[in-house]
């Protein structure tokens, strides 16, 4: 087997630049531990973006993957598969709505579902097809096609990719007031992230959900509530909306849909919404395929089974209690709910250099924004191995100048 260094370079070689991922390989995978070539064993303090809630290679659901693989795996959606009636009837009692579409990777869920909205501010509110507006918000992050990042505040994801998808009206995080000023009689839909993953876990104020529930609700817009990566338990509970009792028209969903081993995405809502899609006017060649099902199915079922909300909540609240004692003077803040947390550094802050001294210790993270380090591990983690975690955090971030 080639080691770490040969690997890399390969990598860097033939690979497009568009990641700079931390110098480390992995080649296995068990529950919350990683190992690169040479058999060093990492925890993952990462979980592929929360596509690992259920821990890597979780026996349940490699045994779904198996099982499949000797019946059937692709069938397109030109004919029935016997498993994707049952996986969305599933889906659609774990979620609490009446109708769901599966497609593969969290990007499309967007498309879908800002595809679905525009239609039904055609068909349903009576704007002018053309003139529809999506209220969305700066440093949102919601994936990675041209629609998706022509309403991106990131430079990097954004620039010289014009000319960009025209429709949308960029409003601050957080922001209740900015949402109800920005509503129009064209607004079809606002999107929005329950916490802001990919901006640095920016959880937004208590009761923020809830007055855009009702502000969308006083003017007939959707609200959309992206749960890609706060969904399915991640953050202490089945959903980040729940928090606040909150119910949007739409959630898109993904990354741990899959179960940490195969992209599964899909936008469930109720029938009223969703029946503006008819025969051609969307699909997927491989959404809803009947492995992704059996997969999905499983995935969920050991969310259910395995109590992972519960589990995030408790050691979630045991995270952030011992990291704010790390004796750290450029540590600043915090922050997080369940087992999606971050650590923020003052502006200048070289998070990398951490991510990296980390790493040698044995335990995985990734920085965001330079300054930010998002600690999210698989949600089957024990209290055991967290407080082991903790103490590898705590030597490095003492060690910080
Ligand atoms: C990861 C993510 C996406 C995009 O998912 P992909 O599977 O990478 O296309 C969209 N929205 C949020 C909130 C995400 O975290």
């Amino acid at each position: 087997m080639s080691s770490t260094q040969e690997i890399i370079k390969t990598t860097e070689k033939y690979g497009a630049h568009n990641y700079h991922p931390l110098p480390v390989v992995l080649s296995k995978g068990k529950g919350i531990w990683l190992t690169d070539p040479e058999g060093k064993r990492y925890m993952d303090f990462l979980s592929a973006y929360s596509a690992v809630n259920q821990g890597h290679l979780h026996p349940r659901i490699i045994s779904a993957l198996k099982d499949q693989c000797k019946r059937l795996t692709l069938t397109s959606r030109a004919f029935h598969n016997d498993l994707l009636g049952i996986f969305l009837k599933e889906l659609c009692e774990y979620t609490g709505y009446e109708m769901a579409l599966p497609m593969n990777t969290g990007a499309e869920a967007v498309e879908t579902a800002m595809k679905m909205a525009r239609r039904w501010g055609v068909e349903k509110k009576g704007i002018k097809d053309g003139q529809q507006e999506i209220i969305v918000c700066a440093e949102n992050f919601h994936g990675r096609t041209i629609t998706i990042i022509s309403f991106s505040t990131d430079p990097d994801a954004r620039i010289n990719y014009g000319p960009y998808a025209p429709g949308f009206i960029i409003i601050p995080y957080n922001d209740p007031e900015a949402l109800r000023k920005a509503i129009t009689p064209n607004t079809c839909a606002f999107l929005v992230e329950p916490i802001q993953g990919e901006a640095g876990v920016n959880v937004p104020d208590a009761g923020y959900l809830k007055a855009v529930r009702q502000i969308c609700t006083k003017n007939n817009v959707l609200m959309i509530a992206d749960e890609i990566q706060t969904g399915f338990c991640r953050t202490g509970k089945k959903f980040a909306c729940d928090h606040e009792n909150v119910k949007p028209d739409v959630m898109t969903l993904g990354k741990a849909l899959g179960g940490g081993v195969f992209p599964v995405s899909a936008v469930v809502a109720q029938r009223k919404v969703m029946d503006v899609f008819t025969p051609g006017t969307h699909g997927s060649t491989f959404g809803g395929n009947p492995l992704a099902c059996a997969v999905a199915r499983e995935a969920l079922r050991v969310l259910d089974d395995e109590k992972l909300a519960d589990n995030a909540e408790r050691l979630g609240i045991i995270f952030r209690e011992k990291m704010k004692k790390i004796r750290c003077p450029r540590m600043q803040l915090v922050r997080g709910k369940g087992l999606l947390n971050a650590v923020v550094f003052d502006k200048n802050f070289q998070a990398w250099d951490v991510c990296v001294a980390l790493k040698d210790h044995g335990l995985l993270a990734k920085q965001t924004h330079g300054n930010i380090i998002r600690f999210a591990p698989p949600l089957i983690i024990t209290e055991r191995q967290l407080n082991q975690a903790v103490s590898i955090i705590k030597t490095v971030f003492q060690k910080i100048k």
